[in-house]
């Protein structure tokens, strides 16, 4: 039999696949980010989609809140425990000799922010959850991506970063 799997994966942040987990009223799209998600599936990488951590503290209609808001013992404690899961199935990937490409986050979320996170408005830092996902999973510092702000809002800036998850995904462990 013939072996189709391509062994390759890739970590979006939950609402790249599901907009209504975003918090009113920053939804980008009714469903998904569609060119990021394309993008993916033309390099050829299989989807694993992280949890939601504001959806599963907060709900789907919460207020809006920046990372001081976040940023206390018990989100952090949930965070490390929808963390857990994800990072028992990478390494069970990683083990087979599956590739992790890397990861795409969210800029400017208090939560799922890599370089840039919400203080008091728009600065550079890491999201909560982001913070508690690598410091589980180091290998992937230095290979992530995170969808800008004006994705969705300015077609230049979201061609430009469709075509960097291209880049992206073409970059690592293809074949
Ligand atoms: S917490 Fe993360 S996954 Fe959830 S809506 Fe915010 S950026 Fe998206």
């Amino acid at each position: 039999m013939v072996d189709r799997r391509g062994r390759r994966l890739i970590l979006l942040a939950h609402c790249i696949l599901n907009q209504n987990a975003v918090v009113q009223p920053l939804a980008r799209a009714r469903a998904a980010l569609e060119g990021v998600l394309q993008a993916c599936l033309e390099g050829g990488v299989g989807i694993v989609q992280l949890p939601c951590p504001e959806m599963a503290a907060r709900g789907p209609e919460r207020a809006p809140d920046d990372r001081r808001g976040y940023d206390t013992p018990a989100y952090r404690a949930l965070c490390r425990e929808l963390v857990a899961p994800l990072v028992a199935q990478v390494r069970a990937y990683e083990r087979a000799g599956y590739t992790i490409v890397g990861l795409i986050g969210i800029g400017n979320s208090p939560s799922c922010g890599l370089d840039t996170t919400n203080e008091g408005g728009a600065r550079p830092g890491r999201g909560v959850f982001m913070e508690e996902l690598l410091d589980q999973l180091p290998e992937l510092q230095g290979r992530y991506l995170e969808v800008p702000r004006r994705y969705g809002e300015d077609p230049e800036a979201t061609t430009a970063f469709d075509e960097e998850v291209r880049r992206f995904c073409a970059a690592r462990g293809s074949r």
